[in-house]
Parts: C-alpha cells; sequence; structure tokens
C-alpha cells in the first residue's frame, strides 16, 4: 500500500496554479512555439526566395537579355535588367513599346503580337529595330508567351524576353550583302573546297558556261583545252603562295572565251587552306581588240608582209631558241633610180609585187618581213645548213631579178644579200641585224650576190660552190673513176670481195677526195647521179672479172642517205643489175647507220625490197650512230662494219673490249663482221682472236683502180694456185 504513501501526501498540499487554468496556459504557450517556428521557418522560406531571385537574376543579367513582364489589365510593363530602354513611356495600345519601335517594323511586330493574343500561336517572336536610350536603332529579338488568362481565356498576363542582336545582325546582313554581291557580279564566280570540288557558282558563271548550278557543284576544278600537267602545276602554286593569276583562252561550245582568271585561297583561323575562290574576268572584247591592234601593227601597210615591229618580236624570240637559224638580209640596187624616174606610186606598186612574189617562195620554216623602204628581210628557223642557206639566197635572187612589166616598161632590179647565222654571229636582234647589213654592204661593194657575215662561212660557201660546179662539169666530163678495196677472209686470207670506193680526178685539181665531194654532192643531189655512175662501171668490172674467172665474190657499193631514200631505189638497182647480166648475189650495198637510224621504220621497209631482189645489206661505219639494238634486231641485215674509229683504238685493252663486244653483238644476230682500216699485223691477230671474219685495210691494200686492181686479183690467183698446189704435192709426197 505503502507505494501510495507520497500521492496521497501530495494530494493534500496546497495548489501553486488553479488546475481550472491548466489547460489554457499550456496551449497558449504551444501555440506560440507553433507562431515562432512558422515565423521562423517564413524567414528561412524568403530568405531562399530572395537568393533564388538573386540567382535568377544574376543569370538573366549574365544572358544580356531583358526580362518583361506585361500585365495586360493594368498595361503595366515590367523590365528586369533593362539596360537600353528603361526611358521609353509605355503605350496603351498594342504593343506596349510602340513608341520606340521602328515605324517599319511595327507592323510585323503588332501582328505577331496580336496572333499570339488571339492563341494563334504558340509563343510571340519578333525581330525588329528599337530605339535605345542614345536614340540609336538596335536589332533586338523578342519573345515572349502569355502565362496567365481569365476564365474567359483572356490574356492576363504574359511574359518574355528581349535580346539585343544588333550584331548578329548586322553581320548577317553584311552576309547577305557580300552574296548578293556575288551573285550578281558581273564576273563568274566560283567556290570550290580545299580539294578544287566546286561547291559554289555564281549566274554569270552559268550564263558564261552554260548548265544548271547542279551539274557543275561537285565536279573537279577544269580548264577546257588546258593539259593535266598544267593544271597540276596551278595547284601546286595555289598551295604555296595562295593565289594564281593568269591570261586565259578557253574554249567553249567551239566558242573562244579570253578570260583572266585569278584563283585566291581562302584560309580559316589556323591558317589551313579551306576554300578556293576563282574569278573569272571575260577580257575577250580586249583580247580580241588587241589582238587586232597587234595584227595592224605587225603589218606593213602597203605590201601586207609582217612588218620590222613583227620582225624584231620574232627575232627575240628565236634568238634565245636553242636551235640554229638563219637570217638573210637584201635591199633592192636598183630601187632608188625607179623611184626617182617612174615616181614613187609605180615604185610602191613594184613593191606590193615584188613582195607578192617573194611571199609565194617561202616555205613553212621560212618567214619574210619588210624592214622598211626596199629593205627585206628572210629568217629561215631551225638550220645553219650552208647549202639550204646559200639555195634560198640564190633562188630569192632569181626571183627577183626576174623583169617586172609596167606601163610598157621592162624594169630588173638587182639585190644583194647580207647573211647571219644565230646564234653564231649574234644573239640579239638589233645585232644580228646590223651584222647582216654590213654583211650585206659588203656584197655589194664587192660585187657579190650574198655574203656571209662569218668569213669563215663564206670561204666555206665559195668552196661549197666550187665543188658543186666541179661535179657538174666532172659528170660532164667522164672524170669519175671507181677504185676497189679487197675484203680479206680471216680463216683463209683470201680474197673474198672488195668494196668499190669512188674517186674524183680532175684535170686542174687532181684527185680530189670523196670525204671532200660527198658531202656536197649530198646536199645538191648531184649524189644520185654519181652513185648511178658507180653501180654502173662496178657492174661492169665485176661482170668482166667473173666471166675471165678472176673473181668470184661480192663487191660492196656505198650508198648514201639520198640514195637510199629514192622512192624506186630497188627497182634502179635491178635494172642496172639485168643490163650487165649480174646476178644480185654478186652486189653487196652499204649502208651507214646514220642512213638507217634517220627513219628506222621506213628503212626496214626500203632494205626489205633490197633484200627481195637477193642483194647482201652491210651496216657501215657501226658504231658512229645510236643504233637501238631493238631496230637492229629488226634490220634485214647480213654484215656489220666495225667502224675504223673501233679498230684505230684497239691497242688498249677497253679498245679491244669494245671490238669484242661488238663482234658479240653481230654473231648473237647471226650477222658476219667485217673490221675496216686494218693497217697492222697487231690488229689482225687481235681481230682474228676475236673471231671477226672478214678483214679490210691498208695492211692487205689500198684502194685500187681497176687496172691495179686486176693485177691484186691475178696475184691472188696465183697466190691460190701455188698454195693447192703446195698441198697437193704434200699431199701427195705423204701418199708416197
Ligand atoms: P667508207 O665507206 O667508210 O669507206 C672507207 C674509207 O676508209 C675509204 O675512204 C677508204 O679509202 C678508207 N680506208 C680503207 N682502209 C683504210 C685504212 O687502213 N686506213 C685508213 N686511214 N683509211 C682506210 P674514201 O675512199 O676516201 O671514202 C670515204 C668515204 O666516202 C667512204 O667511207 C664513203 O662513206 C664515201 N664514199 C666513197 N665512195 C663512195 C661511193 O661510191 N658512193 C657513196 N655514196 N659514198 C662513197
Ligand atoms: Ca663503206
Ligand atoms: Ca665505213
Amino acid at each position: 500500500m505503502g507505494s501510495f504513501l507520497p500521492h496521497k501526501a501530495y494530494a493534500h498540499q496546497t495548489p501553486l496554479i488553479d488546475s481550472q487554468l491548466r489547460l489554457p496556459m499550456v496551449i497558449a504557450l504551444l501555440s506560440l512555439c507553433i507562431a515562432v517556428i512558422a515565423i521562423v521557418r517564413l524567414k528561412l522560406s524568403e530568405k531562399r526566395l530572395q537568393q533564388s531571385e538573386q540567382k535568377i537574376r544574376d543569370s538573366i543579367i549574365a544572358s544580356g537579355e531583358v526580362v518583361w513582364d506585361w500585365n495586360l489589365k493594368t498595361n503595366k510593363l515590367e523590365r528586369t535588367n533593362d539596360y537600353f530602354f528603361h526611358t521609353d513611356p509605355i503605350s496603351k495600345e498594342i504593343p506596349p513599346n510602340k513608341n520606340s519601335i521602328h515605324p517599319g517594323d511595327l507592323d510585323q511586330v503588332k501582328q505577331q503580337l496580336e496572333q499570339h493574343l488571339k492563341g494563334d500561336s504558340d509563343y510571340f517572336e519578333a525581330s525588329y529595330r528599337i530605339k535605345d536610350t542614345d536614340g540609336k536603332w538596335r536589332w533586338v529579338l523578342d519573345r515572349g508567351q502569355v502565362t496567365s488568362h481569365d476564365k474567359n481565356k483572356t490574356p492576363l498576363r504574359m511574359t518574355g524576353t528581349v535580346k539585343d542582336i544588333s550584331r548578329i545582325k548586322s553581320t548577317q546582313d553584311r552576309l547577305n550583302l557580300l552574296a548578293t554581291c556575288i551573285e550578281n557580279l558581273t564576273d563568274a564566280v566560283a567556290i570550290y573546297d580545299s580539294n578544287l570540288s566546286l561547291i559554289e557558282v555564281n549566274k554569270r558563271y552559268l550564263a558564261t558556261f552554260g548548265g544548271q548550278a547542279s551539274e557543275h557543284i561537285g565536279t573537279q576544278f577544269n580548264l577546257p583545252g588546258y593539259k593535266q600537267s598544267y593544271l597540276n602545276k596551278l595547284h601546286q602554286l595555289l598551295n604555296k603562295t595562295g593565289n594564281w593569276k593568269e591570261e586565259l583562252k578557253i574554249v567553249h561550245d567551239d566558242k573562244a572565251f579570253f578570260f583572266e582568271l585569278s584563283i585566291d585561297a581562302i584560309r580559316c583561323e589556323k591558317q589551313v587552306i579551306t576554300h578556293y575562290i576563282a574569278v573569272y574576268s571575260d577580257i575577250s572584247e580586249r583580247k580580241h581588240a588587241e589582238l587586232q591592234l597587234q595584227k595592224m601593227s605587225n603589218r606593213d601597210r602597203l605590201t601586207g608582209l609582217p612588218n620590222r615591229n613583227q620582225f624584231f618580236s620574232n627575232l627575240k624570240k628565236l634568238a634565245v631558241s636553242k636551235s640554229h637559224h638563219a637570217l638573210l638580209v637584201f635591199d633592192l640596187d636598183n630601187f632608188k633610180k625607179i623611184n626617182d624616174s617612174l615616181g614613187h606610186q609605180a615604185g610602191d606598186i613594184l613593191l606590193c609585187r615584188l613582195a607578192n612574189r617573194l611571199g609565194k617562195l617561202t616555205r613553212q620554216q621560212d618567214s619574210i618581213y619588210r624592214l622598211g623602204g626596199d629593205e627585206f628581210a628572210l629568217v629561215i628557223a631551225g638550220t645553219n645548213d650552208i647549202h639550204t642557206i646559200t639555195q634560198t639566197a640564190k633562188e630569192f635572187l632569181v626571183n627577183i631579178e626576174k623583169p617586172f612589166h609596167m606601163s610598157g616598161h621592162e624594169l630588173v632590179i638587182t639585190s644583194s644579200v647580207g647573211i647571219v647565222l644565230f646564234p653564231e654571229d649574234g644573239n640579239n636582234p638589233e645585232v644580228l641585224l646590223k651584222n647582216a647589213d654590213t654583211a650585206m654592204y659588203h656584197a655589194k661593194q664587192h660585187g657579190n650576190r650574198y655574203l656571209f657575215f662569218n668569213d669563215a662561212m663564206n670561204r666555206q660557201a665559195v668552196k661549197r660552190l666550187q665543188i658543186e660546179n666541179l661535179i657538174r662539169f666532172g659528170m660532164k666530163e667522164d672524170q669519175f673513176r671507181v677504185f676497189y678495196q679487197p675484203k680479206m677472209d680471216v680463216s683463209t686470207g683470201q680474197l673474198i670481195g672488195m668494196e668499190a670506193l669512188v674517186r674524183f680526178i680532175t684535170p686542174t685539181k687532181g684527185l680530189i677526195s670523196p670525204a671532200q665531194f660527198i658531202p656536197v654532192a649530198e646536199e645538191t643531189g648531184q649524189i644520185v647521179e654519181i652513185g648511178r655512175l658507180v653501180f654502173d662501171k662496178a657492174c661492169a668490172d665485176v661482170k668482166d672479172w667473173l666471166s675471165r674467172g678472176l673473181f668470184n665474190g661480192r663487191c660492196a657499193v656505198n650508198l648514201s642517205a639520198k640514195q637510199f631514200s629514192q622512192p624506186d631505189l630497188a627497182r634502179i638497182i635491178d635494172n642496172i643489175l639485168k643490163k650487165h647480166e649480174l646476178p644480185a648475189n654478186f652486189l653487196e650495198l652499204e649502208i651507214t647507220e646514220g642512213t638507217v637510224m634517220h627513219d628506222p621504220k621506213d628503212a626496214i621497209r626500203i632494205m626489205n625490197e633490197l633484200n627481195h631482189i637477193g642483194i647482201h645489206l652491210s651496216l657501215d661505219d657501226f658504231g658512229t650512230g645510236y643504233s637501238s639494238l631493238a631496230y637492229l634486231k629488226q634490220f634485214p641485215l647480213d654484215t656489220l662494219k666495225i667502224d675504223r674509229a673501233f679498230i684505230d683504238d684497239m691497242g688498249n685493252e677497253k679498245g679491244q673490249n669494245m671490238v669484242d663486244s661488238v663482234v658479240t653483238i653481230a654473231h648473237n644476230l647471226g650477222l658476219s663482221v667485217v673490221a675496216e682500216g686494218v693497217e697492222n699485223q697487231h690488229q689482225v691477230d687481235v681481230l682474228r682472236a676475236l673471231n671477226c671474219e672478214i678483214l679490210q685495210g691498208y695492211f692487205y691494200a689500198k684502194p685500187l683502180a681497176k687496172e691495179q686492181f686486176e693485177e691484186f686479183l691475178i696475184a691472188e690467183q696465183k697466190k691460190f694456185n701455188s698454195q693447192a698446189k703446195g698441198t697437193s704435192l704434200t699431199l701427195v709426197a705423204n701418199e708416197s
């Protein structure tokens, strides 16, 4: 029970507060606590709200956008972060900032806004110009949305942002302007990527080159009529320097356009080429006018011939080229007299007729000019061949001197020619012309028809002319003889054949060497006649020796380049053989390496024709030309004649190795080998050791006149007979 004592004792104490007051107090206390907590919470949430508002404000400030809030009922417009239009008066109309919008943009803004307020668009968006606090127009992008409506769906509030897009807008405007400019440019423009693949063209490009843009886009950069190597070079240069400019002629649809094409590389910030822009400026009109002008300024008005201007510009180009050319300058000796007596008009007519006459004489490689007055020039390009030049000079002189019939008169004019060779006599037009004039002046002074500036050339020309005349005379007077040089078989030591060599014996100058007159005869064409003569005499001699039992080998006749290219060579030779009733197998032709390599394909054809009639063919002077082994294999040859220079050089091991190689090549090709110019026993021994079958040279005999050769044949026969007898005697002795 005791357990209840304290309770009882307490129950008997006097209470401090009346028990009836206790409950309301507790409640009051609790309420106070709750209120305090609520206040604290409110303060806290207010603070958080402020913080988050600050954050939003900060981010709005950072974004550079103005946030607006428009109460449509009160027409109050609030802006946050407003830094450029805080002073504009608010309008009661729509839009509320109407007063500061550019009049040109107002309608558009109004329309967009009304549409949204009516509910026709999800949001309002307009870009327009607005006057800022400084009174300047700025481009802005304004976006917003209705955020609350009343029960009737009438918009009450709208919120949005305004962004200053003046910078973007001006960049865009610039870009648009540039694009419009390019599109409307009078030049054709094409934009390529870094691989020169086309990505954009303008209107003018399509007008010039035709087609639709889609047909061009994606195609590779190209210049019709220009080679790929040119384009490659262009690309390389572009990569290196970043630009390229050139005047071009482009043929499109059979029409020629002249362009000035400039290409520039476009680089990114890292300086890497990203694009190329090509501008084609049509310069056709200018070019055509230029050409016309050039034509006019380069022609002599009286005769129509190219004039002094043209002469200098052409000569300048030729003078720096690597090949040889000749300039012939001639003026008329007695033109002044004609002018004085018949008048200038008659003189002009004469000059025109002469120009016409001379113009007809010029070949492809020649160009004739009127230098002025009665002075003309002829340029022969690509040659310094004395024969061609003197022949041409003579031909011109003959034609100048042919009489002109004018107003009842027969007029004869004469001329003198001065000749320079270039680069030998000068390497610029002025010097060349001066030297040619000097030569012409000397020609006139000394009563010569033509004169070279270079005296050595004059001497050579004179000598050549003399030889030409001598040959002509010698042919008439039968001064040509055929000599024979034996060819010996190395293994038996017996005569196997001979080479016919022409000799020219004149009563005044004695014997003229073939080395002197054959080249001249070759140039003048006289060699054809001489060759025929040698054939004829050689065939007659061989036939004679054959029938008398003195000879049974083969006679070789030399054939020069001119003879070789006679169209009916095989027939001519066949006729001569028939005339002398000599079988073709007694004849051999020596053709030089130079002759056949000039046009190997044609040579094969001619050689086949000769082969066909049974003539033995030998390649002369082997080693002096540039025979390609590929051709050597195709030539229908029987024999290879090693040039004398190789035999001369056999004193050392290297020289012997060379001959060894030639002999091996010949044998591998199934050809027999003749060594020419054999002069001593040592050469004979070496050549025998190298398996060279046939030897020819002073060691055995010099070229011999017919009578002497006959003696040689008889001696050979005796030698053979005694050898044979000796052999049979020995045999008999052995037998007995
Ligand atoms: P080729 O056909 O190479 O004739 C060989 C030349 O070497 C001949 O000179 C001959 O006399 C010379 N010769 C021969 N053996 C020796 C030697 O041991 N030592 C030296 N130093 N010379 C030797 P040639 O007769 O003066 O003829 C010169 C060239 O003229 C010939 O060279 C040939 O190309 C040409 N030729 C000669 N006769 C005729 C011919 O009838 N018609 C044609 N088209 N050309 C001919
Ligand atoms: Ca020869
Ligand atoms: Ca030879």
